[in-house]
């Protein structure tokens, strides 16, 4: 490999900009248009706030324009800023073009690269954060705005404008800024003005907004790969605000481990705007920076890392935050005992000592993080430009001559849809996808003409690998006895695992023959601004391009690549009245609740669903493959499905609620005064719990910590109703740790054998677990025999005395299941149950002991939750599952 520049530290000198220079006389502040200084004690800017202002800055500077770029999930109109000299905005599609064919070098000679790089500007990306209750980023990004523009005489903000495109986003969480905004203002002053928001701050997911990255769920998502895509920023900084206490803010270098992959000139450089930023803080007296704890960067599925795996340094940084914009004074006391003695650390090298934090405080200190950063990119421009040059290269000339070369994914699979569902996320992250035209042999085997292949040497290789291998996550323990390292979020999620695609590593050269086989996909590209613009909804199904696919409405189809990833058409073969069609295809259950509101029958037959008067335009449009017949089974009448919903919001309720909508299940969610009322079985056949724990479902926010209609949970009344539910014939669905909550409270006889057990003894860190299923069990229908599951803080069962019922999943009796991530005393679980079917009185109890839908990306598993929501009235009545499945492992 080239020897690489290397990057230099300097000095780099940030004055306090605005008060120092003569600043542009016409531009107003923020102040003068919000009234108030940003910042300022219990004052937060809403989104439509900050848009007003943004707007004024656009109509009185030509160094800014504001550009619809999309909408959110709940159809607010979204904008970025960019801003630049007016020369540069002037000529900005030619440094976007330049930005592009650097993001993207395959043909470019070094030289040529060098040239664009002269010529070219940084773009850099900055925002306002997705996390919406972490509040000082939206507030900076006005007044970082407010800075550029208003900064004439500076020289560094003039450095900046000359050499940099900044994208200031005011959000990247729009409608999150104004849930919280419209929250927070009516408390303050009240005995609730630090409570949680009893909602979340994005339509379905929260938190879980930036766990999103490869899989693009979310409109947001799709809306800001888009604008990536569009821009190639070299450079991207998210600010959050959840440091580990005392520090007040923390910087990269990240903790370990760190995402496998990654190029390492996005780490050096990364670093290196940490420790930049943090001398820039020491500058200007803003102590309580700390670097390489809590946060690793292992999973590649949040927004502010992913991009790294494309070549973009991406980096966050976590200001500290009491809550919204309430201060808090804090003494010496409140700080943890091993650093009461305020002794410098290499890396806290200017230990906090207490005193008041304000929201102004956080605004301050991100504000001096932007700024260090669009320094650098000023100062670095041509490096920062080349390097992404250099990173791209060096990816494709690797895999020209190492392993692996190719993945290859043939069209023959379990569920045809499952592979393209892939395959369109992967491209509309930028991964170019080819096809054979003519069959080929490689390795032995032979692939058929429409088998898809990922050539390897292509610029953004290094994130097809990443989400396509196996992870390994490093065994950082001191020694054996030692609790294991927790990775931050999880520790596996091999794509081919989680969607159950055969997806086949090429580790011999492609030949000319396979080479000549292949041609680049592309399809017809969808435009959706005359959406947007027209304020249709752009996660509609109304104006769904690709109804096969899970995400809703537009998206995946506005990119040429993606567009181009289509299932094979379906097949109905056979003749009769009914269509009996394959749970093995998720789309089996779309068509299911179509035909249901059409007024159509289903019934369950041999591990299929015989449906009548489902149209064979529906069939045809989700590409499913089935069999007319005139079988008939066991009536499943249309479930009233409960979907449960604390105030106390969950991720894992938000995936549940999601996946459920696009797959046409209609619901009604379940508060908790709904299990104080009528009986639960007039209203429903089927209620499902997400991933909750036993404290949440119970008491919710404790009495006092929230408005009272928020407060408390079901309580025992709650348990009480359901108990009921169950006994009279209904089905509680329970997944992961809800189960926990449902053998206690039910007492059902049931035991979590993993309950008690030490992390140095027992430990998954969000892993992907092999497991035999028991297809011939209506909840598991359509399942394999051996199946991969999402594990993640995950009960696992065994039986007691008076058990009635049946496995639905069991862990292998030795070894160990682990496919994916990392499992520690893999003993602990062997023999016994994943899965069970409870017998109670005249009803059931699912407990899932695993994520079937977790983060809409478990798509070999929708299924069982699918299934689940089906399992009632005569179809529960009749099933049995294989008698021989599962035998409970002797005591031990
Ligand atoms: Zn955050």
């Amino acid at each position: 490999m080239k020897k690489l520049p290397l990057l230099t530290l300097s000095l780099l000198w940030l004055a306090s900009i605005a008060s120092s220079f003569a600043v542009q006389s016409n531009v107003p502040t923020p102040e003068s248009v919000l009234g108030y200084q940003i910042g300022a004690d219990f004052k937060l800017a809403s989104y439509e706030d900050s848009i007003g202002y943004f707007r004024q800055l656009d109509a009185a500077s030509d160094r800014l324009q504001l550009v619809e770029i999309g909408r959110t999930s709940f159809n607010r109109p979204w904008y970025i800023a960019l801003i630049s000299s007016p020369e540069n905005l002037a000529n900005v599609e030619r440094y976007r073009e330049i930005s592009q064919k650097l993001a993207h070098p395959q043909g470019l000679t070094d030289e040529e690269a060098r040239q664009l790089a002269r010529e070219g500007k940084a773009i850099v990306h900055i925002d306002g954060g997705l996390h919406a209750s972490e509040v000082a980023p939206t507030q900076h990004t006005m007044e970082l705005a407010y800075d550029l523009v208003a900064g004439v005489d500076n020289p560094e903000i003039q450095a900046i404008l000359e050499n940099v495109i900044v994208l200031l986003w005011p959000s990247i969480n729009p409608d999150g800024q104004t849930l919280v905004a419209d929250w927070y203002e009516p408390n303050v002053g009240t005995p609730y003005e630090t409570s949680s928001m009893p909602w979340h701050y994005q339509k379905y997911v929260g938190h879980d907004n930036n766990r999103d990255a490869y899989t693009l769920n979310m409109i947001e998502s799709r809306v800001i790969e888009r604008t990536w895509r569009h821009w190639e920023p070299q450079i991207r900084y998210i600010p959050h605000q959840s440091p580990p206490f005392p520090s007040r803010i923390f910087l990269p270098p990240y903790a370990d481990p760190i995402a496998n992959r990654v190029h390492p000139l996005m780490s050096r450089t990364i670093n290196t705007l940490g420790m930049l930023i943090a001398q820039a803080l020491e500058e200007r007296g803003q102590v309580g920076a700390a670097h390489m704890e809590e946060f690793d960067v292992w999973y590649p599925g949040y927004v502010d890392h992913l991009p790294n795996l494309q070549n973009a340094v991406t980096f966050f940084t976590e200001t500290a935050l009491f809550e919204y914009a309430t201060p808090r004074f804090y003494t010496l006391r409140d700080i943890p005992e091993h650093r009461r003695d305020l002794r410098p650390e290499s890396l806290y090298s200017s230990p906090w000592p207490g005193g008041w934090w304000r929201l102004r405080d956080a605004v301050e200190y991100i504000l001096t993080s932007s700024h260090a950063t669009l320094g650098f990119a000023a100062k670095y421009k041509e490096r920062v430009l080349y390097n992404r040059y250099q990173a791209g290269q060096d990816t494709i000339r690797r895999y020209t001559s190492d392993p692996p070369y190719a993945y290859f994914l043939p069209q023959q699979q379990r569920d045809p849809v499952a592979p393209v569902e892939l395959l369109r996320r992967l491209a509309f992250n930028g991964i170019r996808v080819h096809q054979l035209q003519s069959s080929v042999n490689i390795e032995g085997n032979t692939y058929p003409p429409g088998t898809w292949v990922i050539p390897m040497n292509q610029e953004f290789a290094e994130l097809a690998r990443n989400v396509l291998e196996v992870q390994s996550y490093p065994d950082l323990r001191s020694s054996e006895e030692a609790p294991p390292l927790q990775p931050y979020d999880v520790a596996g999620w091999t794509l081919p695992y989680q969607f159950d695609v055969e997806v086949i590593e090429v580790t011999t050269p492609l030949s000319d023959d396979v080479r000549g086989a292949m041609k680049p996909v592309e399809g017809e590209v969808v435009d959706w601004r005359p959406f947007f613009q027209q304020n249709v909804d752009p996660a509609s199904r109304d104006i769904d391009a690709a109804p096969f696919d899970s995400a809703p409405g537009l998206g995946f189809d506005t990119d040429p690549v993606a567009a181009g990833i289509v299932p094979p058409v379906g097949e109905l073969t056979g003749s009769g009245v009914a269509l009996a069609l394959s749970p093995a295809q998720n789309n089996s259950f779309r068509a299911i609740n179509q035909a249901w509101r059409e007024g159509g029958r289903v019934q369950f037959h041999e591990g299929r669903y015989v449906v009548s008067g489902l149209s064979d335009q529906v069939a045809g449009e989700l590409h499913l493959r089935a069999e007319r017949t005139a079988a008939s089974g066991t009536a499943v009448s249309q479930p009233r499905i409960g979907l449960y919903r604390s105030w106390r919001p969950t991720e894992d309720e938000g995936w549940t609620r999601w996946l459920l909508e696009q797959y046409g299940f209609e619901f009604t969610s379940l508060r908790n005064t709904d299990f104080h009322s009528r009986p639960l079985g007039d209203r429903f056949d089927v209620i499902v719990f997400a991933d909750y724990d036993t404290r949440t479902i119970l008491q919710g926010f404790r009495e006092g910590s929230a408005p009272p209609q928020y407060a408390g949970g079901i309580g025992s009344r709650g348990v009480r109703a359901l108990r009921e539910f169950v006994e009279a014939g209904g089905t509680l669905v329970c997944l992961n740790r809800s189960s926990v909550f449902a053998i206690q409270e039910l007492n059902l006889p049931v035991k979590n054998v993993v309950a008690d057990l030490d992390t140095q003894d027992f430990y998954v860190g969000g892993s992907l677990l092999e497991v035999a299923v028991d297809p011939a069990h209506p909840v598991m229908a359509g399942m394999p025999a051996k199946a991969n599951v999402f594990v993640g803080q995950s009960p696992v069962f065994a039986t007691t005395e008076g058990f009635e019922g049946a496995a639905l999943a069991k862990y292998q009796e030795a070894g160990s299941p682990l496919l994916s991530g990392y499992l520690l005393g893999e003993e602990h679980i062997n023999g016994y149950a994943a899965a069970l079917d409870v017998r109670h009185a005249d009803g059931h109890v699912i407990l899932i002991g695993f994520r079937p839908q977790w983060r809409g990306q478990a798509f070999g598993t929708f299924r069982v939750l699918f299934n689940a929501a089906l399992f009632h009235g005569e179809n529960a009545a009749d099933s049995q599952g294989s008698k021989d499945f599962w035998s409970p492992p002797p005591e031990r």
